[in-house]
């Protein structure tokens, strides 16, 4: 048996498992990794570095300036479909809070003039902000705490693990039976039922969904994934967007932005990272009700005769 925490920080619940000798060690220290990025990214806390970006226009921290930059690749990547500069829009929604709403478009208007890539920029470990721009690193940090923590385990001589940092999971070596991990792919329709198993080591399976936040209002779904060119909720064609890859923070980001970009804009990504050297594998639902897999994905995923949906594996 493994040793387990669950760890409620990042505004999610963690759950950790690892296996071996050092493995109650190893999972302490993971939980004390966690809550310190937690106190250096999240925004709401006026004490993080982040809040301190936010309010200053700019900051000098070596760890922020590089998932920072990474953050901008990928937003520079999908055309700013992924754009950590969204927050001020985000608050607007509200969200997560006690009164979320829909923004007017005036409002929405006058935020969106503060959001955009080019305002913000990253010059050696110092960060900087520009037209009252705000920094939102929520798409792409728990997939970054995921390579934080795979890093630790690795050091802490942990071979076996799983991380499930509320959607965003990582599967370290194999089980302790030498097979791979097999993790389930939620139905973004019904959660409690799947969509399919993913068979996998060393990987990192990252899921946006429009299941995992969002409000209703007169009959309609708001939810927490917004087309930065907008300002709403990106209504892309896409229900839910699930990637896999061998970084976390890459993945985590990906999987926002091809919500963002819909079936094809997602694929064509794909083929413009697999040009330049890194790979990820997709797999999409589609409002209509199919889900697509990219060939990567062939002999690793299984689906779930029983979900109701349409499958097409891409050649
Ligand atoms: P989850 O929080 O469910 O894991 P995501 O990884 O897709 O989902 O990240 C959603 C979060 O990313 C939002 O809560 C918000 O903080 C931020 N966000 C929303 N839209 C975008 C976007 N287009 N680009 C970058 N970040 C975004
Ligand atoms: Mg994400």
């Amino acid at each position: 048996m493994g040793e387990t925490r669950t760890v409620y920080t990042m505004d999610t619940v963690m759950n950790l498992t690892a296996y071996g000798e050092n493995a109650s060690a190893a999972l302490d220290a993971a939980e004390e990794t966690l809550r310190t990025l937690d106190a250096k990214l999240d925004r709401h806390d006026e004490t993080s570095t982040v809040s301190a970006l936010n309010r200053d226009g700019t900051v000098e921290d070596a760890e922020l300036a590089q998932l920072t930059d990474i953050a901008q690749t990928i937003g520079a990547l999908s055309g700013g479909a992924f754009d950590p500069t969204v927050a001020p829009v985000m608050d607007a929604w509200d969200f997560t809070g006690d009164a979320p709403r829909v923004p007017s478009d005036e409002e929405l208007s006058a935020l969106l003039a503060h959001v955009g890539l080019e305002k913000l920029s990253v010059d050696g470990n110092t960060i900087a902000l520009s037209d009252g721009a705000q920094l939102d690193l929520g798409g792409i940090a728990k997939g970054y705490a995921a390579d934080l923590l795979r890093a630790q385990l690795e050091k802490e001589g942990v071979t076996s693990a799983t991380l499930d940092l509320g959607g965003d999971v990582f599967v370290m070596g194999r089980k302790t039976d030498g097979s791979d991990w097999r993790i389930a792919v939620k139905d973004p329709g019904d959660t409690e039922s799947y969509l399919g198993i993913v068979s996998a080591s060393d990987a990192f399976i990252v899921t946006s969904g429009v299941y995992e936040r969002y409000f209703e209002e007169n009959g309609v779904r708001y939810h927490h994934i917004l087309d930065p060119k907008t300002g709403c909720p990106a209504e892309s064609g896409l229900v839910s967007v699930t990637v896999l890859c061998e970084n976390g923070a890459w993945a985590d980001a990906l999987s926002t932005a091809c919500f963002v970009l819909g079936p094809d804009g997602a694929l064509a990504l794909r083929d413009d990272l697999a040009d330049q050297g890194t790979d990820f594998e997709l797999i999409l639902v589609t409002d209509d009700g199919r889900v697509i897999y990219t060939d990567g994905l062939a002999d690793a995923f299984t689906p779930n005769d029983e979900s109701g949906y349409t499958y097409e594996a891409l050649a």
